[in-house]
């Protein structure tokens, strides 16, 4: 019937998207309840996309155990998922005696934990890997990646999606009852039902819990700042280099990261704040990054400076006590059929496919789950981006359709029918915001600048779009507001 579900996830992050996929490989409904318009506009879409090793956490821990397992899932899902993924490895460098003993904790941590191929390195063999880099030692470990987060979440939805999970976006859950066995679930006006409800919603978690009651949760936001260089750094890094960890730290020390699209961030930052929307970048860490962006790439000029954002981490410690709390992930045994997800920080993108098996063994406990037959995991069309083809491949391409023939974002070098399957995407999104995330036009050096103006006229010339459907990325950023002047007749 409708509205009414077996599963319902609240939350369409990383994880509520990995869930819902993984559950539907099996027959039963599922709908995903998601507050903003898009998938992934919370800490998914806002982190710094590394595909974690695992040598961080303490062994028989959640987070150390899904990151290790999620870790070794992720080549294959993304090949499905058609999402780059790039194991270039990561450097964790010591810069005196005590750093070195970190090391060689965190090297025993690792083998414990199940991470292969750890080695500590001398400042020789550190610089064949990379040179310049500074310190007395570093701990190599090459099973580290790096992956775009919001492609991987996206892609993660619309397999779910395609495989038969409905989504409900724009609907923000206000209220849940438990009635007769069932959840009855208020979110955007639409009354919904399931048998079995997952909290996955992230720095929200804890008010979710208190809906039904449980009080037990406080989610502490913690904000990490980050700038964005231009691509004329490609290649300055082979791969990751982080500080040597620091007791007490809420996170992994700011440091510089490759993205699978060329560009380095810096940061992230960490700032206990009260809002869990609060975004902001400010003038104080943005002049901190800037420094230490220099010291740690000297070859940086002020103009490679392109985009600052900020991610929000959910964490279950207070400022006073800082460092990390494992991740909560239990089946409620007060509140039958609630399955809860708390404090799903970092490495919470790493351990993504790992949390969701992990989900389903739950569900299955409450619920037989029966494999669907035609589950078919592999998302269509095209893999990485037409710029990216060889010549030939272009060339076949522009002759079936035209529109690859038409550059649109100059910056990123992204195509009108890159564009236009962006704006047609399966999940029906149609803010700016959804087709950068999807297309990357409007994600180069200038911003949009250039291809904002060539978007907005194919909404309108192909999509019948009016001034005040165009929204940057919610009900509340219309991206028109009023006329600057009259008309010329
Ligand atoms: C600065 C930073 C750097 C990080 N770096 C890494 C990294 O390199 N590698 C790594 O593995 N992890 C990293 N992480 C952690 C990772 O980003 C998170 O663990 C992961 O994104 C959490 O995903 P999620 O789905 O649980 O949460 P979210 O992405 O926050 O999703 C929760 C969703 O729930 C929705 N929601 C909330 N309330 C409601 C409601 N009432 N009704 C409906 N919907 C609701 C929200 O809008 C949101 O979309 C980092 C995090 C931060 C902040």
């Amino acid at each position: 019937m409708e509205n009414q579900y077996d599963v319902i996830v609240i939350g369409a992050g990383v994880v509520g998207n990995a869930i819902a996929r993984e559950l539907s490989k099996t027959c039963v409904s599922i709908a995903v309840i998601e507050k903003e318009l898009d998938v992934s506009m919370g800490t998914s879409s806002r982190n710094s996309g590394v595909i974690h090793s695992g040598i961080h956490y303490k062994p028989g821990t959640l987070r150390a155990t899904l990151n290790v397992l999620g870790n070794s899932l992720m080549a294959d899902l993304c090949q499905d998922l058609k999402v780059k993924i790039d194991y270039i490895g990561k450097l964790t460098v010591a810069q005196d005696e005590e750093e070195v003993k970190s090391l060689y904790m965190l090297k025993d941590q690792g083998e414990t934990n199940g991470v292969p191929g750890l080695a500590i390195l001398d400042p020789d063999a550190m610089g064949k890997i990379q040179p310049n880099v500074g310190g007395i030692k570093a701990l190599h470990s090459p099973s580290t990646g790096i992956i775009c987060p919001y492609s991987f979440t996206i892609a993660l939805a619309e397999n779910a999606h395609a495989n038969g999970c409905r989504f409900y976006l724009g609907h923000e859950v206000t209220s849940i009852q438990k009635k007769d066995g069932r959840f009855e679930i208020e979110a955007g006006g639409k009354k919904l039902t399931s048998r079995i409800l997952i909290n996955s919603a992230g720095l929200y978690s804890a008010e979710i819990c208190r809906m039904l009651g449980i009080n037990e949760y406080t989610i502490y936001p913690c904000r990490g700042e980050y700038l964005i260089l231009d691509k004329r750094l490609k290649g300055a890094l082979n791969l990751l280099v982080y500080p040597a960890p620091h007791v007490g730290k809420a996170g992994l020390g700011i440091h510089l990261t490759n993205t699978v699209s060329g560009n380095i961030l810096i940061g992230p930052s960490n700032e206990y704040r009260q809002d869990p929307e609060d975004y902001a970048c400010t003038a104080d860490i943005m002049a901190r990054l800037r420094k230490e962006g220099h010291i740690l790439l000297p070859e940086l000029k002020t103009t490679d400076f392109i985009r600052s954002f900020s991610g929000l981490r959910p964490k279950q410690t207070p400022p006073e006590i800082g460092g990390f709390k494992d991740f909560v992930i239990e089946s409620r045994e007060d509140v039958k059929g609630f399955i809860n997800l708390v404090g799903i920080e970092s490495p919470g993108l790493t351990s993504s496919p790992a949390i969701a098996l992990m989900i389903r063994d739950m569900v299955e406990k409450l619920l037989p789950l029966t494999p669907k037959t035609d589950f078919n995991g592999r998302r269509s069309g095209m893999a990485g981006h037409f710029h990216e083809l060889s010549d030939e491949e272009k060339a076949d391409l522009v002759a079936q359709n035209p529109d690859y023939g038409e550059v649109v974002c100059r910056c990123e070098q992204i195509t009108k029918k890159e564009v236009l399957d962006a704006i047609e995407n399966p999940l029906g999104v149609r803010t700016i915001n959804s087709i950068k995330y999807r297309s990357r036009a409007m994600m180069g050096r200038c911003q949009g600048g250039f291809c904002l103006p060539r978007i907005v006229q194919i909404l309108e010339k192909e999509f019948g779009y009016r001034p005040e459907d165009y929204l940057l990325k919610n009900r509340t950023s219309p991206l028109f507001f009023g006329k600057m002047r009259q008309d010329i007749k």
